[in-house]
């Protein structure tokens, strides 16, 4: 017999080419020829079409190869219109500049229609790390995994990161926190995970808030943007658990945002799964201020302004049912059960915005 239990890990990774620099973005030309591309095409909102002129217009100065109606979680419409735009452009490479709904649609041009992709991110989700990509169809998010979605090359330049609201700042903040925090409970042994999930949290926990405070604040947009990538690297690593099938359950049922969901949501998940994984009390308690790390995650929330109830976020009370079931149902990977009276406790608690104690969960 060699070695024990303890020691045995799995480890998977995809291929990535990142570059993380201040100013990376004004090298897009460059990059676009590293990846071997001619011509692009820029993916963006309206709004970043004006934020981000001086990066976009190097690369495309004609609206034959721009495309702004970006919609939240990439609707079939949205898609088909962005599709038909780059084939008549005749660009082949996608330049992606925005959060995860931009970056969605980059995913599907270069997994079904053969474009180089640039991904670059200016919010938290790290969607650019993964595989994982999707489009809402009557109502229902579909995803697929594919690693032919991943972008050639990753761009993350912090500067553009400087005017992100600080609404926005916190709910993707708090979607990229939920990335890790799921990594600390993997299928399999991962060291390597835990460990970078380790530094991501801690690196949350330190730059949100300061974020949220000042949107200016270069150094702590820096680490947030760190860890926004390796909550993405997480992901394709190591997967997600019962958090994100709620997510995908409650963002089908009632189109609650993305990143708002996670911040309701993610305490009680922490508090419910810690008693059956002791290295989220570890972790948590030691990267934030409070001990129980369903209330530290709770509070955390709150003090960066992100949404701490399903209530408020607009689920109806009826909802808490409707989850419950499905959520049992689907019966998603976690490392805790999920039992009908768990998962009614939880999202019952969610709604109504309770601080979540591991004691709270315990006997459920
Ligand atoms: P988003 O892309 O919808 O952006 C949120 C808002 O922030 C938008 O109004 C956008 O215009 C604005 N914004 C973005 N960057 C800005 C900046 N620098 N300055 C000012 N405003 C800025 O939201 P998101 O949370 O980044 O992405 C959500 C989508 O990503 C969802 O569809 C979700 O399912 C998907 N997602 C996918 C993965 C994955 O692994 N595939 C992971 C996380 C999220």
């Amino acid at each position: 017999m060699c070695g024990d239990q303890q020691s045995n890990f799995s480890y998977k990774a995809v291929a990535a080419n990142v570059r993380f620099a201040c100013g990376a973005s004004a090298h897009l030309p460059e990059f676009i020829r590293e990846a071997g591309g001619d011509k692009a095409f820029v993916i963006a909102t309206g709004a970043a079409f004006v934020r981000h002129a001086s990066v976009i217009e190097p690369v495309s100065d004609s609206s034959l190869t721009q495309f702004d109606e970006v919609q939240a979680h990439c609707p079939l419409p949205v898609v088909d219109a962005s599709i038909d735009a780059y084939e008549e452009s005749g660009a082949d490479t996608i330049v992606a500049i925005g959060g995860g709904s931009t970056l969605g649609l980059g995913k599907i041009l270069k997994a079904e229609h053969g474009a180089k992709f640039i991904a670059v991110p200016t919010t938290y989700t790290g969607s650019e790390m993964t595989p994982i990509y999707g489009r809402k169809i009557e109502g229902q998010k579909r995803t697929k995994v594919d690693a032919a979605a991943l972008p050639d090359m990753v761009v993350y330049d912090p500067e553009l990161t400087l005017g992100l609201p600080a609404h926005q700042t916190a709910s993707t903040g708090m979607n990229s926190l939920a990335h890790a925090v799921e990594a600390l409970y993997p299928e399999h042994p991962n060291p390597i995970a835990w460990n970078l999930a380790g530094e991501a949290i801690g690196l949350h926990a330190r730059a949100l808030p300061l974020c949220v405070a000042d949107g200016r604040n270069i150094d702590a947009r820096i680490d947030a943007l760190r860890a926004g990538f390796l909550g993405g690297v997480l992901v394709s690593m190591v997967g997600v658990a019962l958090h994100h099938a709620l997510g995908h359950v409650l963002g089908g049922l009632f189109d609650l945002d993305h990143g708002d969901y996670n911040s309701a949501v993610l305490p009680h998940v922490v508090a419910f799964n810690a008693t059956a994984v002791p290295r989220v009390e570890e972790v948590i308690s030691d990267r934030f201020e409070v001990a129980d790390p369903g209330e530290a995650i709770f509070d955390f929330a709150k003090k960066i302004h992100a949404p701490t109830s399903l209530k408020e976020l607009g689920m109806p009370e009826t909802g808490i049912a409707e989850v419950t079931q499905a959520i049992v149902a689907k019966n998603p990977r976690n490392p805790r059960p999920i039992t009908h009276p768990s998962m009614k406790r939880l999202l019952s608690a969610a709604y109504e915005g309770l601080r979540p104690s591991v004691e709270y969960y315990r006997d459920v």
